[in-house]
């Protein structure tokens, strides 16, 4: 957000360009609103912000996520909270908690999660028929009541509205010298500049189930096809995501079959559903899937939010704002790669086939 011509006589804000208005550069611009900011994007249509299901998980995601990253999870559901609450335009949030079920055969994954978790307990039929009632044949799962979600499209469009967006490809060399900062939030596209930045493909359905219904986020606990299934407004629902280890943004048709094969799985009103989309996103990560703020001169690169884009990119923006502003944030140590070598000495998580 540019500052007033009245502002501007007594600048002393420093200039600042956001490369990319993926959810991490329009988090770090409104982070970052009360300085002189400009939004560079290239387009962000089929950013993997767009494709995202929005949900935020700290605890159905605790197999992807280090406990150590809880805190910082549990703060960006608190800043989503509040930065939503901020805007004008009304967006969705939904504070209904998340479900994981699972066929008879699969409970062992329950099991296997809710050890991970001891403050949250397996539910049985009655509890899940309770909390939503299209699933009343499960007889297992796992009721995480504080996890939230959002709407990825509202969202990006209401902070997008909400600071200056300028419809370009930036060029950060440029930039850096044009700026007192640049803040490199170009998601995969930066790999051409970061050798240890790759793609992950995540590929999703949208569907409209007119006999179905949901409060909240449900994933289907499976060996080999997990699933996930996020309610949108007019029985519209997401169905994702495959975790493929490539950067193309085709889908392919195994892909298409296994996702509407397992939400079939998970209710049969799946086969009348209307197909709306079929697409993919590419999910920017390092080899050991955390994100990083790395510093570099001006520069200050914030990428590899891999399957936490939503949940964590506020944090991150806010430890950007507080860096810049030159007060202290307790989050940044999280994800600081010069000052901390976690990143390097942690073992890359075992990659796996799906989501
Ligand atoms: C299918 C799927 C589902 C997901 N679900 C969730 C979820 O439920 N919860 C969650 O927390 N995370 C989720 N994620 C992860 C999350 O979407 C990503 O971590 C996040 O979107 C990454 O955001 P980003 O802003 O870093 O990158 P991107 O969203 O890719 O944005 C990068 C932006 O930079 C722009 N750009 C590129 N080059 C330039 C340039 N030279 N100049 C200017 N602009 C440029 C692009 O146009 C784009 O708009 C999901 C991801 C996928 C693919």
């Amino acid at each position: 957000m540019k500052s007033s011509p009245q502002n501007s006589k007594l600048r002393i804000a420093p200039k600042i360009a956001v490369a990319g208005a993926g959810v991490m550069g329009l988090s770090a611009a409104h982070a970052l609103r009360q300085f002189d900011v400009t939004v560079f994007d290239a387009g962000r249509e089929n950013s993997a912000s767009a494709m995202a299901g929005g949900m935020l998980a700290p605890w159905a995601e605790i197999e992807h996520l280090p406990q150590n990253f809880l805190d910082a999870a549990v703060e960006g559901i608190a800043l989503w909270e509040k930065i939503l609450g901020s805007l004008d335009e009304k967006i969705e949030f939904h504070c209904n908690g998340s479900l994981i079920v699972a066929h008879k055969d699969d409970e062992y994954i329950l099991e296997r999660l809710a050890a991970k978790l001891p403050q949250q307990k397996i539910i049985g039929a009655e509890k899940i028929a309770a909390l939503e009632p299209s699933l009343s044949r499960f007889t297992s799962g796992l009721y995480l009541k504080d996890e939230a979600h959002t709407n990825p499209q509202q969202v990006l469009n209401a902070l997008a509205a909400s600071v200056i967006h300028i419809q370009e490809n930036a060029d950060i060399k440029a930039l850096h010298k044009k700026f007192d900062y640049v803040i490199d939030c170009r998601g995969f596209a930066a790999a051409k500049d970061d050798k240890d930045l790759r793609g992950v493909k995540g590929e999703i359905v949208i569907v409209r189930n007119k006999d179905f219904a949901l409060s909240r986020p449900v994933r289907l606990a499976h060996p080999r096809y997990p699933l996930y299934i996020v309610p949108r407004p007019d029985n519209v629902f997401m169905i994702g995501a495959t975790l493929v280890e490539s950067a193309d943004n085709a889908v392919t048709v195994k892909s298409a079959l296994e996702l509407l094969s397992a939400a079939f799985s998970l209710h049969p009103s799946f086969a009348e559903a209307e197909i709306l989309n079929i697409q993919a996103g590419i999910r920017p990560a390092y080899p050991d899937n955390l994100p990083r703020i790395t510093i570099e001169d001006n520069i200050i690169r914030c990428n590899g939010l891999f399957r936490h884009g939503f949940l964590l990119a506020p944090v991150m923006a806010a430890c950007v704002a507080d860096f810049i502003a030159g007060k202290q944030n307790n989050f940044i140590s999280l994800f600081r790669s010069e000052n901390d070598d976690h990143h390097h000495q942690r073992p890359a998580q075992k990659r796996q086939l799906r989501a």
